[in-house]
C-alpha cells in the first residue's frame, strides 16, 4: 500500500458561551487535529482529550510525536492499524482515537464508501439527540433552555448543592424530557438516594453518574433502589469488566476519547447490548471531526448525546447533521464523510 505521512496541530475550540458541570468552567477547549494522507486523499481525526481522564493537547502530541515513521507501512487491510493502536502502551486514549478515526476516514475514502455503509450500519440516522444545558443561575439555565427551544431532550448538569431548585426552576420553563448528569456530584447513597426519589416525579429520562466512579457497592444499591434508569459515564472507561457494569447501571455511555478506538466501541456496544445493558453514544466538546465519528456509533446506539460540535463558536468541520426530530444523520460521502470549512 501507500506511503502514508501523518501530521498534526492543535485545535482550539471557543465555546460559544462558557460550559460548566461539577468539576469546573471551560471557555476554550484545547482539542488536537490529526490528518493522514497517502498524497492523494487525506484523512481526518481529532483528539478531545480531557483532565478528568488525565489527558490533554500536551499529552496527546507527545503520543503522536512517538509514533513510528514506518507506523503505517505494510498495512493489510483496515484492521491493521487499529490493532498496532491497541497495543501501544502507555495509552493516551484520545489520541489513539484520532489516528485511528482518520485512518479509517481515508480508508473510506480509498475504497470510495460512507465509513457507516462499509461497516452494514442499519442506517444512516441514529437516535435523537440530547442538547445539554451546563451549569448557571437557575435564570441563566431557564434562557438557555428557551434558546434551546427546537430540542426534543436536554441533558442537564447536575451534581451541586442546589439541584432541586434548578430543576424547579427549569420545570417552570419547559415540560420536555430531561436527562441529569450529575458528574459524580453526589458523594453519599444517601444524598443519591434522596436526588432519584426527587426527580423520579420530573420527567426525568434517566441519570447519568450519579457518584463517584469506583463506588460500585454503593452505586449497586442505588440502582436496586432507583426509580429511575442509571448510566455509566465515568464509571466506564473501556477496562472494567461489563458484568460489573450491568450489575450495577442500566445504560452505559461510550465515548471514543474514553475507549480510544471506533473498532472497541463497536465492539463494546455488542458485548454491552448482550448483557442487557442500554447503550448510549456521548462526547466530549469536540467539533463536527470527531463528532461525525461518534454520529457512526450512535447508529447501533440506543440514545445519542452528540452536542459537543454545537457548543463551540467556530467548528472547523462539517458532518454529521440533525434533521428536523433532532435525529443524528451521517453524510452520504466516502469516509466519515467530514469536510473542512
Ligand atoms: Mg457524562
Amino acid at each position: 500500500m501507500s506511503h502514508f505521512k501523518l501530521s498534526f496541530s492543535p485545535l482550539d475550540l471557543r465555546l460559544s458561551q462558557p460550559f460548566t458541570i461539577a468539576r469546573g468552567t471551560k471557555r476554550v477547549v484545547n482539542n488536537v487535529q490529526v490528518t493522514i494522507t497517502d498524497g492523494t486523499l487525506t484523512g481526518y481525526g481529532e483528539a478531545g482529550p480531557n483532565a478528568r481522564y488525565e489527558e490533554d493537547a500536551e499529552t496527546v502530541m507527545a503520543f503522536l510525536n512517538k509514533l513510528p515513521d514506518n507506523f503505517f507501512d505494510n498495512v493489510d487491510g483496515p484492521g491493521t492499524i487499529p490493532n498496532r493502536l491497541a497495543h501501544l502502551s502507555p495509552p493516551v486514549y484520545s489520541a489513539k482515537a484520532a489516528v485511528e478515526m482518520a485512518w479509517l476516514d481515508w480508508w473510506g475514502k480509498h475504497a470510495g464508501r460512507p465509513l457507516w455503509e462499509l461497516w452494514d450500519a442499519p442506517s444512516a440516522t441514529g437516535p435523537v439527540t440530547s442538547y445539554t444545558i451546563g451549569l448557571d443561575t437557575v435564570d441563566v439555565m431557564q434562557q438557555k433552555v428557551r434558546a434551546a427551544a427546537e430540542f426534543p431532550i436536554y441533558k442537564v448538569k447536575l451534581g451541586t448543592d442546589r439541584d432541586r431548585a434548578i430543576i424547579r426552576g427549569l420545570r417552570e420553563v419547559t415540560d420536555k424530557p430531561i436527562r441529569v448528569d450529575a458528574n459524580e456530584g453526589w458523594t453519599t447513597l444517601d444524598e443519591a438516594r434522596a436526588m432519584v426519589d426527587f426527580l423520579a416525579d420530573q420527567n426525568i429520562e434517566l441519570v447519568e453518574q450519579p457518584m463517584p466512579a469506583g463506588r460500585t457497592d454503593d452505586q449497586r444499591k442505588l440502582r436496586e433502589y432507583s426509580p429511575l434508569p442509571l448510566c455509566a459515564d465515568e464509571s466506564f472507561m473501556g477496562h472494567e469488566s461489563l458484568d460489573a457494569i450491568a450489575g450495577a447501571f442500566d445504560i452505559i455511555n461510550i465515548k471514543l476519547m474514553k475507549l480510544g478506538s471506533m473498532v472497541k466501541a463497536r465492539a463494546v456496544t455488542d458485548e454491552a447490548r448482550k448483557r442487557g445493558l442500554k447503550v448510549m453514544i456521548g462526547c466530549m466538546i469536540e467539533s463536527s471531526i470527531a463528532n461525525t465519528a461518534g454520529a457512526v456509533l450512535s447508529l447501533w446506539a440506543d440514545y445519542a448525546d452528540l452536542d459537543g460540535h454545537l457548543l463551540i463558536a467556530d467548528d472547523p468541520a462539517m458532518g454529521l447533521r440533525l434533521d428536523e426530530q433532532k435525529r443524528v444523520v451521517l453524510p452520504d460521502m466516502p469516509g466519515l464523510g467530514v469536510v473542512l470549512r
